[in-house]
């Protein structure tokens, strides 16, 4: 299949302008003619409703959560970016673009990277509107700090929870709606199928998780804002109620997915203790603001960190990098990680961590100044590892974080099925093959505030959607369908819990499909994962029952669709045979050991297309095309 990303003609800078000139609009009037479901209460999903209802449109809202205030988003901790410019150090709309097209290693689709760098900057001014505490200077000015991949301070943030602040923000802006009748709220709901009526989507089937009822909703759109899949790892640094089960759910409906192999693994996260653990702790990358990496240069070095002597430590990122130092972006600073412990140089009992010592900041800058800064972070390090950072370095290792893939959608944020949408972290995104620290927030409220607004207005005025009910057939197949799946899975009663098979799953996509994939990892991978499923189909044992809250069902269903959805993700790794970002093929390195980009026959988003139970997918492609930043060996020497 050909896919249209609808980009619109003309100079990058004019694109979006010019494109919301030329989209047809719904009279204010006619707003409240039209239903729309959005799936999701995250950052993108809690201001995409707020937005849409401030509009005039009708909306309802699903989320797994008991409360939208308790979405993923609220973990972010380190900030958003936006080219505001405020420390007068060069910042502009054109830098941050450049700086995120280069920072996804040239994966990325210009003209959106483009609207997300133009549109950064309203994002602020709505979050200021909105009461955000954003950190200030003296004089009142929001501050700025660094993240990596830039050579400018064009973060802003509050303390180490600039997502929590960010959500409360949107959650008041949805709250309000819900208060003026315009959002319906339907909390502890799982969407488990999108219903698609003429080749439109149309609604979807959910389970009510408190009565276990099976509902439908019907609409004239349908918004995915459902998050990541980074729990596909079983261990990652994302809520334990992220998921793939919206996104796969809607893929094997018509919605391509791209680029499934593209993971970030984030730098600094705490080590893995033991067996027994169910989720990994980021510190946040702002820390590499005044935190400096290390180890000691000598392999296997016992002793205390404080008993190393400075011309005995590798600053290995300032060492190798010395233009970007500390601050690279994260797929470099986590490759460079594993090499020295791989090297032999790894710190702590597993061996598994570097240093990321704040012993010299504390000297310039005084603990308190560093306390206001990441005191909350210092907190969470000392209470998780019982060590004081202030006294002894935190020890890190990279994680998985974030997913730069998902379901693909043209320049409207539209999906391959008409009428549905999808947003935030859950579409394949701004970010190409790696993405910079502060711009999921950025992305996410960008889609929400600023995007859907205007695009999703194009679709519903230029559309002739007849009425379509709930209660309708199709909606009525599907939940008989979601009910047969829901009851098949109670009835394997097997030996193993859906947690044990997640284990296992993850382990083995974290060792073939992770920090560096290589072929014959990746076949070894491909062979496994269908076992596993076939495995999971006779052998998982789910407790208790359909008719109320069940969160071993909850699970099941969610490993099921994990460990499908991993063999799409393997395959990707395995057809896209070069390195770019956060997908590192061992075969495809430069002598230095960087990614070595093959953009000959690579520079494409890969898209893959369902094909029924049991069939092969089909890849198609999006070719990339790059007017405005020219793709070069990325270097952050
Ligand atoms: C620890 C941590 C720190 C981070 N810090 C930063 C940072 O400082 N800066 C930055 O830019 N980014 C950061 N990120 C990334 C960023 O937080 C996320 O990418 C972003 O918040 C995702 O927002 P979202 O709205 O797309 O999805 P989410 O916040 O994940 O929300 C998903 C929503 O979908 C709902 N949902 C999911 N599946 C279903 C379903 N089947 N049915 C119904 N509802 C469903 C959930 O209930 C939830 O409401 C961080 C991530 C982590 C893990």
């Amino acid at each position: 299949m050909k896919l249209d990303a609808k980009i619109p003609s003309g100079p990058v800078q004019q694109k979006w302008d010019k494109h919301r000139f030329e989209l047809k609009l719904v009279n204010p009037a006619n707003k409240r003619k039209f239903d729309v479901l959005v799936v999701g209460t995250g950052l993108a999903g809690s201001s995409a409703a707020a937005s849409l209802a401030e509009l005039g449109y009708n909306v309802t809202v699903l989320c797994i959560q008991d409360s939208p205030r308790r979405a993923h988003s609220i973990a972010a901790q380190g900030g958003i970016n936006a080219a505001k410019n405020y420390p007068n150090d060069g910042d502009s709309v054109w830098r941050l673009f450049y700086d995120t097209v280069k920072g996804g290693d040239y994966r990325s689709r210009e003209a959106n990277v483009y609207r997300l760098a133009q549109v950064s900057n309203n994002i602020i001014d709505q979050c200021v509107a909105q009461g955000v505490p954003f950190a200030r200077e003296y004089g009142g000015q929001l501050s700025n700090r660094s993240f990596g991949g830039a050579q400018v301070s064009r973060t802003f943030y509050a303390r180490g929870q600039t997502g929590q602040q960010l959500l409360l923000g949107a959650y008041g802006a949805l709250m309000r709606q819900v208060g003026a009748g315009k959002v319906r709220l339907l909390p502890r709901r799982e969407l488990l199928d999108v219903v698609v009526v003429d080749g439109k989507a149309r609604g979807a089937v959910c389970r009510n998780l408190v009565t276990g009822k099976v509902e439908s909703y019907a609409a004239h759109a349908v918004l995915l804002c459902t998050g990541g899949y980074g729990n596909v790892f079983y261990l990652s640094t994302n809520a334990a109620n992220s998921n793939v089960t919206a996104t796969w759910r809607a893929h094997k409906k018509g919605a391509f997915f791209a680029n499934p192999c593209y993971t970030q693994i984030h730098p600094t996260c705490i080590p893995v203790s033991g067996d027994h653990q169910s989720k990994l702790t980021l510190m946040s990358e702002s820390l590499r603001n005044d935190g400096r990496v290390w180890v000691p240069k000598k392999g296997g070095d016992a002793r205390s960190p404080d008993q190393i002597p400075d011309d005995e430590r590798d600053y290995y990122l300032e060492r190798r990098y010395p233009s970007f130092g500390n601050l690279v972006p994260r797929d470099v600073a986590s490759r460079a990680a594993k090499a020295a412990c791989d090297e032999g140089k790894g710190v702590g009992p597993s061996k598994l961590a570097v240093y990321l010592d704040f012993r010299d900041a504390i000297k310039r800058l005084g603990e308190q100044n560093v306390r206001e800064k990441y005191g909350n972070l210092f907190d969470m390090y000392h209470h998780i590892t019982d060590e004081n950072p202030y006294k002894v370095p935190m020890r890190i290792y990279p994680a998985v974080h974030y997913t730069m893939g998902g379901l693909w959608v043209d320049y409207n944020l539209m999906t391959t099925v008409p009428g549905l949408f999808c947003l935030g972290e859950a579409n394949f995104s701004d970010h190409g093959a790696n993405r910079l620290g502060a711009s999921a927030l950025m992305q996410g409220l960008a889609d929400g505030y600023f995007v859907i607004p205007a695009t999703l207005g194009g679709y519903l005025a230029s559309e002739k959607l007849g009425a379509v009910k709930a209660e309708d057939a199709a909606f009525k197949e599907a939940e008989a369908r979601v009910d047969a799946e829901v009851k098949a899975l109670l009835a394997v009663k097997g030996k193993r819990t859906p947690t044990e098979f997640h284990r296992e799953l993850g382990l083995l996509v974290w060792n073939y499909c992770g920090m560096g994939r290589n072929e014959a990892g990746l076949k070894k991978a491909l062979a496994r994962i269908p076992e596993l499923r076939e495995e999971y189909k006779k052998n998982v044992n789910v407790t208790g029952d359909a008719g109320n809250f069940n969160q071993c069902l909850e699970r099941a269903g969610r490993v099921g669709d994990y460990i499908e959805f991993a063999e799409l993700m393997v395959r990707d790794a395995l057809e896209r045979k070069e390195s770019c970002g956060g997908h590192f093929r061992e075969e495809y390195q430069t002598p230095d050991g960087e990614a070595q980009r093959d953009d000959a026959n690579f520079s494409h988003v890969a898209a893959w297309e369902y094909a029924g139970p049991g069939k092969p997918e089909v890849r198609n492609t999006e070719p990339l095309v790059f007017d405005d930043v020219h793709p070069s060996q990325r270097s952050y020497k």
